[in-house]
């Protein structure tokens, strides 16, 4: 069994359409399920694990540059700092992400966390709110997560745009519709 990541479903789908994995977007294919929820909602472990790292810088979320897809920050176009952490569970590493830089109680890098406990909260964004749940399938491996000209995937055939990250990736849809919300447990 496992825990869903948010104490309720998110009001629109994470399984089809913008917000689901695979989805193909300007710049890139998306490497997550974006789990909508407004900031400040709790973050749990799906299952026991170790943490790897965070929260630590992430994404800036802000308008885009219409050539390069990176952040445009200026006096008109605020961005704001989302942040990342990442577990390593048994099967496999989530990367929890478009977090705020709370931190929560005992996550730390190598903490010991177990299934449903808190480890941090959906960050402010600047459109909607979300958190962006990625899932890798080598737990021995310790390199950067994203791999921005990586294009060789195990668990996938050759996208017409990048993930951007590592051959390991994987999609996390099904797992996350078996996970089980924290209050009906
Ligand atoms: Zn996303």
């Amino acid at each position: 069994m496992a825990t869903f990541p948010l104490p309720t479903i998110p009001p629109r789908s994470y399984q089809a359409g913008s917000l689901s994995f695979g989805d193909e977007r300007q710049w890139q294919a998306h490497a997550a399920c974006d789990l909508l929820a407004p900031a400040g909602t709790e973050i749990y472990s799906v299952e026991k694990g170790k943490v790897w790292y965070g929260p630590r810088s992430f994404f800036l979320s802000g308008p885009q540059h219409k050539e390069n897809g990176k952040s445009v920050c200026n006096a008109d176009a605020s961005c704001i700092m989302t942040y990342e952490i990442a577990i390593i569970h048994a099967n496999f590493i989530i990367r929890y992400g478009e977090v705020g830089s709370g931190k929560a109680k005992g996550i730390e890098p190598g903490a010991e966390v177990s299934e449903g406990q808190l480890i941090g909260w959906v960050g402010p964004q600047s459109v909607h709110t979300m958190l962006h749940l990625e899932m890798y399938g080598n737990i021995d491996d310790i390199s950067s997560l994203t791999q921005e000209t990586n294009t060789q995937y195990i668990n996938f055939p050759q996208t017409k745009k990048n993930f951007k990250r590592r051959k390991d990736l994987m999609n996390p849809t099904d797992y996350l519709f078996s996970c089980i919300l924290k209050s009906n447990q």
